[in-house]
């Protein structure tokens, strides 16, 4: 019953580990510069949950998502994918508004150009912040896996469902697989022949500093110090996170993770927006752009 959940416009296309159409037979080579769009927390219904009106609704998420999605459509060169980094929805699994959140984000959502696969991460909103067997088979059913790996243009990039991270006591099976399928995944035989290996997930490791403390927005320390190093020992050069609602990210011995504010609702001092992400041959450079702002041709060199 699941998939009926979702408009039947929504392609789910992140499956059995893989995102169709973005794999290495098709992806897997290295064709020049290419760009990427990532953005997060789009959380239909946050804005007026912090403003305490009733009954929630979600109009003002819905236009930037059709600022966003307008001009995404028209970029030139068109972005390779688009990527939003969880919290797609705001009422969490169960809540009141949550079907109506999903059934809009789809529809939305459907609007992207059909030649640029929309990769979805799961937030703690989307499978709770406990999640549940049931509460995760939800997101699988409805938006696709919660962690995969795909191509695009010669770089490997993975998906991580970060909530694994964050509480997992109801879920130990579940997030022991994504563990397994992350270390199979990053042994030298599966990312073979990538120009780069970027991850992308809803919480970030650590906001600014690999060391700082434990925060509501950061994953805690002992985990997240066993993962950073795991990552930049397996040669990840970028990690893309979201959460936060603001901007931020640093460095872990030259591993860089990016923090991106919302599509949404901001808490910092930009306004909504999104990255640009130019992928060159020797690096990964990235800009965040407010929706007004976003510009529609990029140079990649
Ligand atoms: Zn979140």
């Amino acid at each position: 019953m699941g998939t009926d959940i979702i408009s039947s416009e929504f392609r789910k296309r992140a499956r059995n580990g893989e995102y169709e159409g973005l794999d290495k037979e098709k992806e897997g080579e290295w064709n020049g510069s290419f760009m990427f769009i990532q953005g997060a927390d789009c959380q239909y219904g946050m804005i007026d949950d912090m403003a305490e009106k009733t009954p929630i609704r979600w109009e003002e998420e819905i236009k930037m998502t059709r600022i966003a999605i307008d001009k995404i459509n028209q970029m030139k060169p068109k972005p390779k994918f688009f990527a939003v980094c969880g919290d797609l929805v705001h009422a969490f699994p169960g809540e009141e508004g949550r079907t109506e959140q999903e059934q809009d984000f789809a529809r939305e959502f459907s609007r992207l150009d059909p030649s640029i696969p929309l990769v979805c991460c799961c937030g703690n909103h989307d499978v709770g912040n406990k999640p549940t067997p049931q509460s995760i088979q939800r997101f699988r059913d409805t938006v696709g896996d919660d962690y995969f790996s795909f191509w695009a243009g010669g770089v490997k990039c993975l998906v991580l469902n970060s909530q694994y991270y964050e509480d997992s006591s109801l879920v130990k099976e579940m997030s022991e697989k994504q563990n397994e399928w992350l270390d199979r995944e990053l042994n030298g035989k599966c990312r073979q022949g990538c120009k780069h290996l970027i991850t992308f997930q809803h919480i970030p490791w650590f906001l600014k500093h690999p060391d700082e403390g434990n925060d509501y927005f950061n994953i805690d320390r002992n985990v997240r110090s066993k993962m950073l190093e795991k990552l930049h020992k397996a040669g990840v050069k970028t990690v893309f996170c979201g959460h936060y609602h603001r901007n931020a990210g640093g460095f872990y011995k030259g591993m860089e993770e990016v923090v991106t504010s919302a599509m949404g609702c901001p808490l910092g001092t930009e306004k909504s927006g999104l990255r640009v992400v130019t992928v060159t041959e020797s690096g990964i450079n990235h800009k965040y752009y407010a929706m007004d702002d976003i510009p529609l041709s990029f140079e990649l060199d």
